[in-house]
């Protein structure tokens, strides 16, 4: 039987490629983006189909996920679409905030609400999350990405416990950098005149050419996407790219405060 997946903000980089590794391994897919018109590239696939999906849009993703399960009741939901918010907290407007907590986090919570009753009635189904490591160690300006993603980590975490009681799967997929529109066009950038120096001290480490050249191809990721969805293991958490791994291992062995004090030093070097 051909399964299917869907998958929000398929329209570039990890759910875009996502998208593409599924249906040539031959699953059904149902990619969801804003814009669905400016698609050029997965329509032309005959086993995907693009929909037009807002994640910040609570009437629309019901209406989705109405409209899709009159046709099937996807295997795997990939809760995908998110962006970043770099720069100083002092920096940020309140539409900035509201923003990324809309879309990072309520987004994947809507999302995954409006497919429980279809997978509970089904008794199975897998709810995979597009975290970061930005999910389980932090950098500094970045504060309010990762609380949308330390959210969704221990969001997913205990879902994992309910829905489990029905035989339905939560997964995260934790990447580490991955060469994508995301550090970017997708980038939304505060600012505030107290914190030019550190800020652009914070901007030369993650633009280090020996950093970013560890960083990951969204086609890698997809490979983890995909080991996630069909591994059947009941496993919670899936850190993808060999930078994520390295990363959270030393948070692992030197411990919260070690770790805090390591990352402390290397970007501002005290
Ligand atoms: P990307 O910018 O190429 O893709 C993000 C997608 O989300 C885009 O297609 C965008 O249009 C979509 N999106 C944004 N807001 C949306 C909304 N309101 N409704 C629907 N779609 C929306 O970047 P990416 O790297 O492919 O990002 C995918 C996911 O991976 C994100 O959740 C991101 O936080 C996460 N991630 C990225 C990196 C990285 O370094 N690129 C690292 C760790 C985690």
């Amino acid at each position: 039987m051909v399964k299917t997946i869907f998958i929000t903000g398929a329209s570039t980089g990890l759910g875009k490629a996502t998208a593409i590794l599924f249906a040539l391994r031959g699953w059904n897919v149902i990619a969801t983006m804003r814009s669905p018109e400016k698609d050029i590239d997965l329509s032309g696939y005959p086993n995907i189909k693009v929909m037009a999906l807002d994640v910040t849009d609570p009437e629309q993703i019901i209406d989705v996920a109405v409209n899709v399960a009159t046709k099937v009741v996807p295997d795997v939901v990939f809760n995908n679409a998110g962006y970043g918010l770099s720069g100083p907290l002092e920096g940020t407007t309140d539409e900035q905030l509201t923003r990324q907590i809309n879309t990072n986090l309520l987004g994947v919570m809507r999302v995954t609400k409006a497919f429980i009753p279809l997978f509970r009635e089904r008794k199975s189904g897998i709810f995979l999350t597009t975290t970061s490591i930005g999910g389980l160690v932090t950098f500094p300006f970045n504060s309010v990405y990762h609380a949308t993603k330390w959210a969704l980590e221990g969001w997913c975490e205990s879902l994992s416990y309910e829905l489990g009681q029905f035989g339905i799967d939560v997964k995260t997929v934790s990447p580490g950098g991955i060469r994508t529109d995301f550090a970017g066009r997708s980038l939304v950038l505060t600012n505030h005149p107290e914190y030019t120096e550190p800020l652009n001290k914070v901007l030369e480490v993650f633009a280090d050419p020996s950093r970013t050249a560890q960083h990951s191809t969204p086609e890698q990721i997809a490979k983890v996407i995909f080991e996630a969805a069909t591994d059947g293991q009941k496993r919670l958490r899936y850190i993808a790219g060999e930078d994520a791994k390295n990363i959270y291992m030393q948070r692992l062995e030197l411990g919260g405060e070690k770790f805090r004090k390591a990352i402390d030093i290397r970007f501002f070097g005290k």
